[in-house]
């Protein structure tokens, strides 16, 4: 039945209904270690926040209290502190002082609210021990069944029930989960045991075995334990239970746990809950059965109830996968009441938690029993969809709606999938091999990988793996984490495949029963009888559950789920900052635009030089000698750049296009002084060759050519004096043979001789200007606006192009607004002297086309001495671009081409740095010179526009710090914009806990 608490629209933060007003009142000296389900007032009072009692009764602690608390139907049980597991593990696994005694008192307090007596055989209560932390780690930890029974209690229960088969289902699992969980004996013998008598008795699955096997099975179960952990099964309740408590608190250090916190970001201090819970049984008849449910749709983000569902079984049956499941749809057919209440209680727990929840639940004889609920774990597009429907729902704000969701997230839209046009193909090739049930969106190549450790190894190898694995389990995360997709033969949707997977954001499918996994031979084989052996190439599709043979090509998806742009659209309404991107190319710009970009804060008009066809010029341009040389080349350039402005401007028609001059030192444009030096001795040393071989073979045609004349002589002599020519004289035609094919090869050499030779010399010209212009430091030197002073034809012709364009397009009606920035300035006397010769030509080319336009010069803050005297630099510039890139790179000194790969990670791993500055900006150092560059800018013009445009501009983090310090727009790569406009609203939402 449920109350009318949960009726009541509920006031609180962060989901919590209740709003936990902080009291002053002292807390208790005497710590309280155990919290009955219904004391979680005093919990609430004790731990002050909601947040609190979740960390200290962990999540699924909290909910089942908070669950008895507004009246839903939640068995009688208990939690054990996460205090107390802290003080555990700190004491060497000893239980602190009291802690157990609470543990019995509160053991009797649920005897009586469950009318049963732990341990008596005429009416024996069972109970479970589940673990629970406060952040969800589901399936790290341990969990026993069934604690309680013994051959004696089991005898009482089939008197009580008259059902041995179920009594004898239940003792033999906690015979195996005690083994496996409390006293480490590994699972694969119980399994083995179990499959010998399904197949003596012919059945598929474990439910269908008589009583007597059952029984049978418990002894069996019972002498593995003893063999494998040198004890016997403990008989008596209480150290049943005392030792299952302390196996639960020590799974916390667990190996799998501990991997699971560094891969999800858990802190290792938080500790787990143990909750003691009244076991109720879904394996007591066809009128019992459990199951495992979202209130929504938690792949696709559907309002409509997901899950599964088995009768006759107990939870872990579901998420093993064992056996086949059933859709949560089919229990409204063979439970119709239940399924009712259970439908309305899916719908109040939504309401009471303002999320989408995710929980457990058993019928025991037609009775509905809530056994856990928890903020649903939902893919990319269903967190989206999700926050949409609840904000349109009135059960959250937009606000709420736009926080709840994740860069990450937004980041999917981003990525690949499957091409649909490969996809077909693949298809009509019968290379579509299996299907399953598609629990994690998104497309995955890879490698077969049977095994967590081989997976982890082969993505080390920087191979592209799909794990495949019957089932998998908390051991497999590691190799999950590593591979690209994931493909089980079992398991369901809430199985641990699909709910790591999910939360990880791998593409997964699982519950491909066809096919036929054998981790043993490393291969499968399909339905057909086509057998993969690992290594084979695989495609996975996450999003239709499909699996195909071989490489499918990937595409990005179509950016118009119509839920995600109507969420990025609310970020746009709370949001400050702009978001504009960096782009070089009019496609580039298209696409920035169709994300959301609101102008091109940085073009790098020096890619366009790199093109095949214009490079020539470029170093005809770099190598001429005197600025008339120049102006040839650049003549040729000038109509490359005007058309590439062109397009952009046509393609940001409107909005504001950031066009930054020539900022890398010119030798980039040139071939590298090495290859060119490896080249010249290359060529010298052939030369060298075919000077030898064209002289040896003129020596040796020579010398044939006199001994041909001599055997001519002797030929004419002979004829004359009518003697007969001696026998062997080589005959006039093979004489000729020879030489002339001798003769042909010295006409090649020569040919190529001559070639080498003019190459050498145009190579030799190259490398005197190359090395005429090398610099020990080139990021420290002719670059940038220095270059501009340098060498003012090119930058000059760069402001005509635009300019030229700029008039062109407002003629044509486009709404232009070229933006021209200087990069790299350090002292504000550059700036005046390049801007003066540029808005010079800028004003020339106007007059010249009859036109003004609107347009701005400014400059990039990417040298410390820039932001210290930016007060200086604003005399000129009218807008800054922070330049982070460069700006990182100065403010540490540290080489940004080689810091990714030298020893900036050392430092990563060491600690020294806590994150990579290239990635994020750094706070203390960056981040205040930013400070002070916007301050002082804005100290002479109060007006000047700043943004940034180095990588930074795109991470959610360094957005973060660009809303604080007042920036007017950050900058990044068109796949980047949506999570930027995100990442900015979150930004203006800031860490108010409260969006109602
Ligand atoms: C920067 O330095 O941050 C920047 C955007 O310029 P580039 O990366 O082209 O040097
Ligand atoms: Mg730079």
């Amino acid at each position: 039945m449920v109350t009318s608490a949960l009726r009541s629209k509920p006031a609180s933060t962060n989901g919590h209904p209740k709003k936990i007003v902080a009291r002053k009142a002292a807390r208790p000296n005497k710590t309280k270690w155990v919290y009955l389900f219904g004391e979680v007032d005093q919990a609430e009072k004790y731990a002050r926040s909601w947040d609190g009692v979740r960390a200290l009764l962990g999540g699924k602690g909290a909910n089942l209290a908070e669950m008895t608390r507004v009246g839903l139907p939640v068995p009688p049980g208990f939690t054990v502190t996460t205090e107390a597991c802290n003080a555990f593990l700190a004491a060497g696994e000893t239980f602190p002082p009291g802690m157990w005694e609470e543990e019995l008192v509160a053991l009797k307090k649920i005897e009586a609210l469950a009318g049963k007596k732990f341990g008596d055989p005429k009416n024996p209560l069972l109970v479970s021990c589940r673990s629970g932390a406060k952040f969800s780690m589901p399936g790290m930890m341990d969990t026993v069944l069934n604690i309680g029974l013994n051959d004696e209690v089991a005898e009482g229960m089939i008197r009580l029930t008259g059902d041995a088969r179920f009594v004898y289902d239940a003792y033999r699992r906690l015979v195996q989960m005690y083994g496996t969980v409390v006293l480490n004996v590994a699972d694969e013998p119980f399994e083995a045991v179990l499959a010998t008598h399904r197949k003596r008795r012919g059945v598929e699955n474990d439910a269908a075995l008589p009583p007597e096997d059952l029984k049978a099975i418990t002894a069996e179960f019972r002498q593995i334990v003893k063999a494998q952990a040198g004890r016997d099964f403990p008989t008596d309740p209480i150290e049943q239970l005392k030792l299952a408590t302390m196996a639960v608190f020590k799974s916390w250090n667990g190996k799998r746990a501990n991997d699971y916190r560094k891969a999800a970001g858990i802190p290792h201090n938080l500790g787990t809950g143990v909750n003691i819970v009244t076991m109720v049984f879904g394996n007591m008849g066809d009128d019992s059965g459990t199951g495992v449910a979202t209130t929504r749709n938690v792949s696709t983000g559907e309002k409509e109830l997901e899950g599964d569902f088995l009768i006759n079984a107990q939870g872990e049956d579901v998420v093993a996968g064992i056996r086949p499941t059933l859709p949560i749809s089919a229990m409204k057919e063979k439970m119709p009441r239940a399924y009712a209440q259970f439908a309305k209680i899916a719908r109040l727990l939504e309401k009471h938690y303002r999320d989408v929840q995710d929980v457990e639940f058993t019928i025991e004889h037609g009775k509905l029993w809530m056994l856990q609920t928890r903020d649903a774990k939902r893919t990319a597009q269903a967190a989206i969809r999700l926050a949409v429907d609840l904000a349109d729902e009135k059960l959250i704000t937009r606000p709420e709606a736009v926080k709840r969701v994740s860069p990450d997230h937004v980041d999917y839209f981003l990525h690949p999938q499957f091409d649909p046009g490969d996809k077909k193909a693949a298809r009509a090739r019968g290379d579509l091999i299996a299907a399953g049930l598609n629990v994690s969106p998104g497309a995955a190549v890879g490698q077969l990988a049977f095994d967590a450790d081989t997976a982890e190894q082969w993505a080390r190898d920087k191979k592209a793996v799909i794990m495949v694995r019957p089932e998998t389990k908390p051991d497999d995360v590691h190799g999950m984490l590593a591979a690209k997709g994931i493909l089980t033969s079992r398991g369901g949707r809430t199985s641990h495949a699909a709910l790591v997977a999910r939360q990880f954001g791998k593409p997964a499918v699982v519950g491909v029963l066809t096919l036929e996994v054998s981790v043993e031979n490393r291969q499968f084989v399909t339905a057909a009888g086509r057998t993969f052996n690992e290594g084979d190439w695989v495609s996975i599709d996450g999003t239709t559950g499909e699996v195909f043979a071989g490489k499918i090509r990937t595409v990005v998806p179509e950016f118009n789920d119509p839920y995600l742009v109507k969420l990025l659209k609310w970020a746009d309404d709370i949001r400050q900052l702009g978001v504009w991107a960096n782009a070089d190319y009019p496609r580039d710009a298209e696409r920035a635009r169709l994300y959301g970009a609101e102008g091109i804060g940085l073009c790098r008009t020096e890619h366009m030089f790199f093109e095949t066809e214009r490079l020539p010029f470029v170093q005809q341009m770099i190598l001429a000698k005197t600025p008339e040389q120049r102006a040839e080349p650049l003549s040729k350039l000038l109509p490359f750049q005007r058309a590439d402005f062109a397009g952009l401007f046509k393609a940001m028609d409107g909005l504001p296009v950031t066009i930054r001059l020539i900022d890398p030192p010119l030798h980039e444009f040139l071939p590298s002084h090495d290859e060119l030096l490896h080249d010249v001795t290359a060529l010298e040393m052939k030369i060298q060759a075919r000077e030898r071989e064209g002289q040896a073979l003129s020596d040796i045609l020579s010398k044939r050519q006199k001994m041909l004349d001599a055997v001519e002589m002797v030929r004419q002599t002979s004829y004359n004096a009518g003697i007969e020519i001696p026998v062997g004289l080589p005959t006039r035609e093979e004489q000729w043979d020879s030489l002339s094919s001798m003769e042909h090869r010295l006409q090649v050499v020569e040919v190529e001789l001559k070639d080498f030779t003019s190459t050498l010399a145009e190579k030799r010209r190259m490398l005197g200007a190359v090395e005429g212009m090398r610099e020990q430091n080139p990021m420290l030197g002719l670059r940038g606006v220095r270059l501009g002073i340098h060498m003012p034809e090119l930058v000059t012709m760069q402001v005509r192009a635009i300019f030229e364009a700029a008039c062109q397009c407002a003629k044509d009606g486009v709404d232009v607004h070229p933006k021209i920035m200087i990069p790299l300035t350090a002292h504000s006397a550059e700036l005046q002297m390049e801007q003066s010769i540029l808005e010079a030509e800028a004003k020339r080319v106007m007059d010249e086309q009859g036109i003004e336009v609107d347009y701005q010069f400014g400059t990039m803050i990417e040298i410390p001495r820039a932001a210290l005297v930016a007060d200086r630099i604003a005399e000129y510039a009218q807008f800054f671009s922070f330049g982070t890139n460069d700006l990182t790179q100065t403010t540490f000194g540290v080489s940004r081409d080689d810091a990714e790969t030298g020893f900036l990670m050392e430092y990563l791993e060491k600690g020294i740095l806590p994150e990579n500055p290239f990635a994020s900006i750094d706070r203390d150092g960056v981040g205040k010179l930013m400070e002070m560059g916007v301050t002082l800018g804005r100290q002479t013009r109060p007006d000047l526009e700043v943004g940034i445009c180095g990588e930074h501009g795109g991470d959610p983090k360094s957005i973060g710090l660009c809303h604080k310090i007042g920036l007017d727009y950050v900058s990044c790569s068109p796949f980047r914009v949506p999570i930027a406009r995100l990442a900015a609203a979150h930004a203006a939402l800031g860490d108010k806990a409260d969006l109602r």
